[in-house]
């Protein structure tokens, strides 16, 4: 199922890649940057193929309210209410209010809702309640909230929905969520309901609860799926509308069939139409152009069942793409002789597509912030029966890498000059290989025993998942089959990435965690729980040493054929965990090296981040398409601009595709 299949993976910013005249800073606030992407190659597609990206792109941007509700249910009553307070206004603009209600603005629009789109922490506004107070009375009557009573505390009052996703062990993850995923249900309900239809003999099981809301109605536990007709019909029936254009400029029958099975999964809310829809899709590997479009990772639901909606339209890169079809080619390879029990690996690797990708929208829950890599579709047999696509964002990890030059990061952060010199070197090109290996490879990789439950791993799946991953990839940079195959130059290349990784996981992700707070994202869990083991494991062999040098730590790594030994090791224990579903094995994990923060590095790594003053957080605007119209009013071509700012991006969104009420 969704959480313990796939995922997208976070983003991760280094290095430099040449330079160019293109502007890619956009905005800064809290502790957001926002910049700018663009799409090369953009005006060498077909105009028919331009006419598609630009029905797609419609689409994706028309689901952006479903997301918004999804998060939380006053989201879309707070939205409207903040960005009619913030256009109505016509006070002192320099006001500390109003200057705060501008921040709160933006930080909501970035996190599609009033919680911290990584941290799940509902937001604290700045602004006092008189002053909003004040702002709603001079609104226009058409304008004023309706529930007033109901959103103020939810905006101000911190014990008030305080969490959009609360993972800690031990209480009721739904009751405490402050998501829009359940309603009027408890967490033990919610599992029994779900447990009562799932046949674990099944060998082609649906992706339970993917595409619904679970409520009680009558003292019954019920869902109610997403879809026309149904829940957020206004929204999906738009989605539908831009569907049925594209499908007249796709590039072949078989992208025509899967939008239209698309189509018809949004028109019946059926579960064995998506799986359909989704086999076709990765079946289709001809076309240039690309979308997905759907309710597709689950990490916002504490029980990672629900899907938050999202969409990127992309097309292929075809030159870049040569390094991750190389990859793909050798998955036999890499599967056979990984450091797993051959009980647990896959005797066939079937059909891992890779290519490199150019995004042309990001929308719904990848939007702003977004993933560098995708691996879809998440179903298990399904990936195991037809393979599954693996892509790279080359011109998103591009802009990072731009934006990124030059920030003093690894001046502050990195142990010597040596080190900092080969991450200069081989930190891009490392990098870009540990997010293929990790999409291309190492989701898809091993197997489950017959008749362990996909789900076993409950809320640690995503973590141990996303630490699969991440190992198979780190155990395979070192090795020497990557210079065979002439991805790599220099044997000493992965050092780079593995010194990064080990400082990113131990020390330099704490930046985005408040002092006395766990660790909480899968993401994070995972390169912690990573990095601390074998930190922990090499002890005795000094592996890993933390470094005093006037009163900063540094990591300094003294044996890198051990870390990789140690890598492999571990790799070991979390297929086997994985495959067997031991649960008990995989909490342990979890709990003793993903969650606690040590609060003195902590409160360090803090200090020393905040004179970087670099945000710790990324996202972007999208590019603004616009159809050319011949006399008749038809479409026959379509342009594309960067001129685009922030918050007129979003609030131009909140005119243009407001969909739900
Ligand atoms: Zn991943």
């Amino acid at each position: 199922m969704a959480a313990l299949a796939i995922t997208s993976c976070a983003p991760k910013a280094t290095t430099d890649a040449g330079s160019d005249d293109f502007d890619y800073t956009v905005d800064r606030f809290a502790d957001i940057e926002v910049l700018r992407y663009q799409v090369p190659d953009f005006e060498k597609l077909t105009p028919q193929q331009r006419i598609l990206i630009y029905y797609l792109t419609e689409a994706a941007l028309t689901g952006r309210d479903i997301l918004w509700d999804q998060n939380g249910k006053y989201n879309l009553a707070i939205r409207d209410l903040i960005e009619n307070v913030y256009s109505n206004y016509n006070g002192d603009k320099e006001n500390a209010d109003y200057k705060a209600l501008e921040t709160y603005l933006k930080q909501i629009e970035f996190a599609n809702g009033i919680h911290h789109h990584y941290s799940m922490d509902k937001f604290k506004p700045a602004f006092s309640q008189e002053f909003l107070m004040e702002q709603i009375a001079a609104l226009p009557e058409d304008k004023k909230p309706q529930n007033v009573d109901v959103i103020l505390p939810v905006i101000f009052d911190p014990a008030v929905m305080p969490k959009k996703v609360n993972q800690a062990e031990g209480q009721d993850l739904i009751l405490t969520s402050a998501n829009n995923l359940y309603e009027g249900v408890t967490q033990a309900e919610v599992e029994a309901y779900y447990n009562a239809r799932k046949d674990t003999t099944d060998a082609t099981p649906i992706s339970w609860g993917l595409n619904t809301r679970v409520v009680k109605e009558n003292g019954e536990v019920k869902e109610q799926a997403y879809k026309v007709g149904g829940v957020y019909s206004d929204a999906i029936t738009k989605i539908v509308e831009n569907l049925n254009k594209a499908k007249q400029y796709a590039e072949n029958d078989k992208q025509k069939d899967v939008i239209d099975k698309l189509i018809k999964y949004y028109e019946t809310g059926d579960l064995k139409i998506f799986d359909d829809y989704s086999i076709a899709w990765v079946e289709d590997t001809a076309s240039q152009v690309d979308f997905i479009n759907g309710f597709i990772e689950s990490y916002d639901d504490p029980l990672g069942m629900t899907g938050a909606w999202e969409s990127i339209v992309n097309f292929k890169n075809n030159e870049a793409s040569h390094r991750t079809e190389v990859i793909s080619s050798e998955a036999q390879w890499f599967e056979d002789h990984s450091p797993v029990d051959p009980r647990f690996r896959k005797d066939k690797v079937k059909g891992v597509s890779a290519k490199v990708i150019t995004a042309a929208i990001l929308a719904g829950d990848s939007y702003p912030a977004t993933p560098i890599g995708i691996n879809l579709p998440n179903a298990n047999w399904i990936r195991a029966a037809h393979g599954s696509k693996s892509v790279t964002l080359e011109n998103i990890t591009q802009a990072y890498d731009m934006a990124s030059h030059g920030n003093g990061f690894n001046e502050e952060f990195v142990i010597d000059k040596e080190t900092s010199d080969l991450m200069d070197k081989y930190l891009f090109i490392t990098d870009n290989l540990h997010t293929d290996l990790h999409e291309c490879l190492g989701h898809g990789s091993g197997k489950l025993l017959p008749g362990v439950d996909p789900d076993a791993l409950k809320a640690h799946g995503s973590t141990l998942e996303e630490a699969r991953a991440d190992l198979f990839a780190l155990y395979y940079l070192a090795d020497p089959k990557l210079i065979e195959l002439g991805l790599l130059d220099n044997p000493d290349a992965y050092k780079a990435e593995y010194y990064k990784y080990i400082l990113n996981g131990l020390m330099t992700q704490l930046m985005r965690i408040e002092p006395g707070k766990d660790v909480e994202e899968a993401h994070m869990r995972n390169r912690q729980l990573i990095s601390a083991w074998v930190f922990e494991k090499g002890k005795a062999d000094n592996v890993i040493e933390m470094v005093k040098r006037d009163g900063k730590t540094y990591i300094q790594i003294n044996d890198y054929a051990k870390l990789r030994d140690l890598f492999g090791q571990l790799l070991a224990e979390v297929q086997r965990i994985k495959s067997e579903g031991d649960y008990a094995a995989g909490r342990d994990l979890v709990e003793t090296y993903a969650v606690k923060v040590d609060p003195e590095i902590h409160k360090e790594v803090l200090d020393r981040y905040a004179k970087l003053d670099i945000a710790p957080y990324k996202g972007f605007v999208n590019p603004v398409y616009t159809p050319v119209l011949d006399k008749d009013g038809n479409i026959t071509d379509v342009t594309v601009s960067y001129t685009e700012e922030y918050l007129p991006q979003v609030l131009r969104y909140s005119r243009e595709y407001r969909t739900l009420h």
